[in-house]
């Protein structure tokens, strides 16, 4: 390939990481090379085989060059979606006969994809409270080949500290595996800590326009060319369209993740304190219990913010619909302000009781705080404020 590895700061890498050096008259934006196959291969076949579904499309090649550049991996691999690459991953790195350790604070369709798909394909799986760090090395076994976490937690935004479990997973030479969607490189580099593979939904912050549906597997060699051997079999490819659209979001990433952690870290200090306001929970306030970690670790706190409002599901549905600006709607990362409530989206499928034991109270909203103008969000979330009192 003769795509090149540029030397440069994470904005530079995040532009330039992934592109052919330009031969006169070229276009200066990579183009859609909406193809599925490509000239060649009759020399070494093998080798040169080139096939979109093979992940070598010149669009899914930039995008993880991009990506390998920012996490500061060897290699990396563009999929068709965060669950894709979560997949993929755990097909890589585990049989039937194995057994992982996997945090219980992580995406639902993570949870089940762990506890129901695996456990069928003979792979056991052990869930464990990542608030306590010994709870990963009571859980592990002979058999145990990965540990798996997210970086940042949905929807209470915990950021534990990563570097007992990398101290752990090097101890006992097992792969440690993280899910950092809520993060993105540009607030936090987990494999500079010693994580050895970290996952992105890209459909979040990497795309960042809620736009398009891709992940990415960042990691070593040896591991991204099992985890792309799995995807040449089960075949989640990523459309070259999506790649293109994919790549121009990561051009952006940086400016685009410091204006969300600026309008996030603004938006989370002006509802403190509010009426009608129980709990703020953002890691850039000190009110919260990971905010030294976040501090020490992290570039930037993140574009998401909790809160939980006083009055509970009532309380947060009338606040949901009174918003003009802010848009009711799962998921996260882009440049318009989403909200959403986890009782009835994510962590719908749990008790009462099992939401409150993770700090998930019925008021409680969840918002992936866009790039809008911060007085507009303020005068949103007012209107939002005053629906609960009428
Ligand atoms: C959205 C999300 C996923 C799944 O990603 P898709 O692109 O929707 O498949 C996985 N992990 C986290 C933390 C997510 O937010």
């Amino acid at each position: 390939m003769s795509s090149k590895r540029i030397h440069g700061g994470p904005s530079t890498q995040g532009i330039h990481a992934g592109s052919s050096p330009p031969i006169e008259g070229d276009p200066v934006v990579p183009p859609i090379v909406q193809s599925a196959t490509f000239f060649g291969g009759w020399h070494d076949a093998a080798l040169d085989l080139r096939y979109t579904r093979y992940g070598n499309n010149p669009n899914q090649t930039e995008v993880a060059e991009k990506m390998a550049a920012l996490e500061g991996t060897e290699s990396a691999v563009a999929l068709g979606s965060g669950m894709a690459a979560t997949a993929m991953t755990f097909l890589a790195l585990a049989r039937s006969g194995d057994h992982i350790v996997a945090s219980s604070r992580i995406y639902g369709a993570t949870t089940t994809l762990l506890k129901q798909e695996l456990s069928r394909r003979g792979v056991s799986v052990d869930l464990v409270d990542p608030e306590n760090p010994r709870n990963w090395r009571t859980a592990l076994k002979a058999n145990t080949r990965l540990l798996f976490f997210e970086a940042v937690t949905n929807p209470t935004l915990r950021a534990h500290d990563p570097r007992p479990l990398v101290r752990l997973a090097q101890e006992c030479g097992l792969p440690l595996v993280v899910d950092s969607t809520f993060a993105s490189p540009a607030n936090l580099r987990p494999a500079d800590l010693g994580v050895d593979v970290v996952i992105h939904s890209a459909t979040k912050y990497l795309g960042g326009h809620s736009d398009l549906s891709a992940g990415v597997v960042c990691g070593s060699a040896a591991i991204i060319d099992e985890v792309r051997r799995m995807a040449i079999l089960y075949g989640p490819a990523l459309d070259p369209h999506a790649a293109w659209l994919l790549a121009r979001g990561i051009r952006t990433l940086s400016v685009r993740m410091a204006q969300h952690n600026t309008n996030a870290l603004e938006l989370a200090r002006w509802f403190e304190g509010r009426d009608g306001v129980k709990q703020v929970i953002y890691p850039g306030l000190s009110s919260h219990p990971d905010h030294e970690v976040a501090k020490e670790l992290m570039r930037g706190f993140g574009g998401m913010v909790s809160v939980v409002l006083e009055g509970g599901g009532q309380a947060a549905n009338a606040f949901c619909r009174a918003l003009e600006i802010a848009l009711y709607a799962p998921s996260l990362g882009g440049v318009e302000t989403l909200v959403s409530q986890p009782r009835l989206t994510s962590h719908m499928a749990l008790s009462d009781k099992e939401r409150a034991e993770m700090g998930i109270d019925p008021g409680f909203v969840r918002i992936s705080v866009g790039l809008e103008d911060l007085v507009d969000l303020q005068r949103d979330f007012s209107r939002g404020l005053e629906a609960i009192r009428d």
